[in-house]
């Protein structure tokens, strides 16, 4: 049998979920997701802890743990107690297309997150949402942008309405919008594909992520923020979106030979938010290991100017006037990069929150202090007890029932850059609040009864349990299986195509999902990465200009990462 040299075709559904995703094909509402289904494998593809989209990419496209790539979260610790925003380029290791790429293979990658600056691949790569704007370079190569534009198509990195549902109309207005970017997203995908022939091609769909974000609460009867009215309208928004993803599916697969295997995958799963509320550096200055500023009344006054600002630039005005209006006022940005807003006083602090980020609350020991290894443990163990004791108010149960440890979980150069604690809100359900030092007596931990502000506060979020299905080639028809790890991808696609793997990838062919005289015929094969074999594009990582992190932050605010 000679070597597997299968063209492969990924399609990345940001955050899409079985759990969704399996009873509307039973009910027949996905025909082309049913179809890969059907004729393939499947298995949930359990993600990156946390389990959050530049992390879990950052482990699909390298095929390692965090610890080796070193790319943990949209943002990381900068050396002054702020924060900067990350991008491709702090990122470690060799990528799948440019592994594909450095055997000669031809690739074309769009929209996948934490791809910017896009690096050099033998074919084209259009760059993520860790893109700074429709303006920077996030085209390999240059041309791609004059071919696309000549041939009339609009490519964009996201929506002009993002940030704004607080009424109906900019609800249906966004949801319009997610649809019409991403629908010209396929077609500059067909197109570039159609000029540059690929062997493998890849492209991520971010809707499914935003929309389920931001419109679970209409769906769902049973969520603690359920909108009955909202409902009338919007019940069916998850379900259009992956009606929409299928459709592009189909596009998709109509262009797919009988050589092409194709992948659906997700970064992480999907489930609904509680309405449990917790402000951990409060909880963390209580027990003394935080001191806040003194407050002062230029503190105060600023703190209640910024959530007036915040208020005002997301609900009132046009986008274009949002702009303008956010970019008066880079302001804006700094508190949030310094943390300005909880004014901590660091010669003080033993351990912090970046409650601004409120996406993937990760508990830091502030590195300043100089702690030996055992202060350190015992510090994380106090934190982990005082987080352990927290309890809902409505019910008495516990809050938070586990805190990961990421220098226990991941395993190699970077490990040690990874933050001291993570609370385990994908599966406890809750989300961060602002601790407001400045105003006195608010709860350490609530629940909020006020409606669920839109496009500001999640009503769902991840899931570590992501979808994975494979069909095509010498995958096996209609097989279920249940031990797909993220990190597994890569090596399996390397396989299937022919290619040694890197033996420093972490990841595992999925064979239970292939033919067994497929796999007698064609042993795998590994290449070593201690020769310099591998070679990574450019190691230095290219920070954001002062203008890019705003722009980025801006972006993040608007998906509502931030606050
Ligand atoms: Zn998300």
């Amino acid at each position: 049998m000679p070597t597997p040299n299968y063209k492969v075709l990924i399609v990345g559904l940001d955050g899409a979920t079985f759990d969704l995703m399996l009873p509307w094909i039973e009910e027949g509402k996905l025909p082309n997701l049913a179809r890969i289904m059907r004729s393939g494998a499947k298995s949930p593809l359990e993600s990156t802890v946390p389990p959050i989209t530049p992390c879990a990419w950052s482990s699909f496209m390298t095929g390692k743990n965090p610890g080796k790539h070193g790319l943990f979260d949209f943002i990381e610790p900068d050396d002054n107690h702020g924060f900067k925003f990350t991008n491709a380029s702090y990122r470690d290791g060799e990528t799948l297309w440019g592994c594909l790429s450095r055997h000669g293979r031809r690739v074309g990658v769009v929209n996948v997150p934490m791809t910017f600056p896009p690096e050099p691949v033998n074919g084209f790569l259009i760059s993520g949402l860790d893109t700074p704007h429709d303006l920077s370079a996030f085209m390999y190569p240059v041309e791609v942008r004059s071919e696309l534009k000549m041939a009339g198509i609009k490519y964009r990195i996201d929506q002009q309405h993002l940030g704004n549902m607080r009424t109906d109309e900019r609800r249906r207005a966004q949801l319009d919008d997610i649809f019409a970017c991403e629908r010209d997203r396929t077609t500059a995908f067909q197109l570039l594909s159609e000029q540059r022939p690929c062997d493998f091609r890849m492209i991520v769909f971010g809707s499914t992520d935003q929309v389920q974000h931001h419109f679970w609460h209409f769906m769902d009867a049973s969520h603690d923020k359920h909108d009955a009215a909202g409902a009338e309208k919007f019940s069916t928004a998850i379900l259009d979106t992956y009606v929409h993803c299928d459709e592009q599916l189909g596009i998709l697969l109509d262009e797919c030979d009988d050589d092409t295997i194709v992948v659906i995958m997700s970064d992480h799963g999907f489930g609904p938010m509680s309405n449990v509320r917790v402000r951990v550096n409060q909880i963390l200055a209580e027990a003394g290991l935080l001191k806040f500023v003194e407050s002062s009344a230029p503190g105060k006054l600023k703190q209640s100017l910024a959530a007036w600002l915040d208020r005002m630039i997301r609900s009132t005005l046009s986008s274009d006037a949002k702009r303008r209006i956010a970019g008066m006022l880079p302001r804006l940005r700094t508190w949030f990069e310094t943390l300005d807003e909880t004014q901590i006083n660091w010669d003080e602090t033993s351990a912090y929150v970046n409650e601004a980020y409120r996406s993937s609350p990760a508990i830091w020991l502030n590195r300043l202090q100089d702690l030996d290894e055992g202060e350190v443990a015992e510090l994380r163990d106090r934190i982990e007890q005082i987080m352990l004791s927290l309890v809902d108010p409505q019910t008495g149960e516990p809050v938070i029932t586990h805190l990961a440890r990421p220098s226990e979980l991941y395993h190699g150069p970077h490990s040690s850059k990874a933050p001291d604690l993570l609370p385990a809100w994908w599966t406890d359900g809750f989300l961060l609040d602002q601790s407001m030092p400045a105003a006195a007596g608010l709860p350490n931990v609530e629940r909020s009864t006020a409606p669920l502000e839109g496009g500001v506060e999640f009503a769902a979020s991840h899931r570590l349990d992501g979808v994975f299905m494979i069909s095509g080639g010498p995958i096996s028809p209609e097989f279920s299986f249940s031990d797909a790890k993220i990190v597994d991808v890569t090596p399996t696609v390397l396989y299937l195509m022919g290619l040694p793997i890197p033996d420093d990838m972490d990841g595992k062919v999925l064979v239970e999902a292939i033919d067994s005289d497929f796999l007698a015929a064609n042993p795998i094969r590994y290449e070593s990465t201690e020769d310099g074999a591998v070679s990574e594009v450019d190691n230095a990582p290219r920070g954001f200009s002062k203008d890019e992190s705003e722009m980025i932050a801006r972006r993040l605010q608007a998906l509502g990462y931030i606050q």
